[in-house]
């Protein structure tokens, strides 16, 4: 009983780190992307000599000729991503509206 019971318990520590460690490198990839969106952004404006217009996500990804050839959606739940302007730049922000999917 008292293997049973440690197993039991084991397998609850796993499943709490492997869950820990899902969310994580969500977050993680999520803020991989939106640097992949940013830095895209910023070639696109640059060689399409667009220097005052804002991309959006069909401009920079999703085709063979994008400079990202998949569309990029947020790990998490899939949702996508919104490029606006900045003071300093593009401004990616994620859809999911999870507080931790932020650009540092
Ligand atoms: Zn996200």
């Amino acid at each position: 009983m008292a293997k049973l019971l440690k197993l039991v318990c084991f397998s609850l520590l796993a499943l709490t780190v492997v869950g820990c460690g899902r969310k994580e490198a969500q977050t993680a990839a999520c803020i991989a992307n939106m640097k992949q969106l940013q830095t895209a952004a910023e070639l696109y404006v640059t060689q399409k000599g667009k220097q005052n217009s804002t991309p959006t996500l069909k401009d920079l990804c999703g085709g063979p000729d994008k400079f990202i050839k998949v569309d990029l959606t947020c790990p998490k739940d899939g949702s996508h991503y919104q490029i606006s302007r900045g003071v300093d730049g593009f401004e990616i922000k994620c859809g999911s509206g999870d507080p931790e999917h932020v650009l540092p």
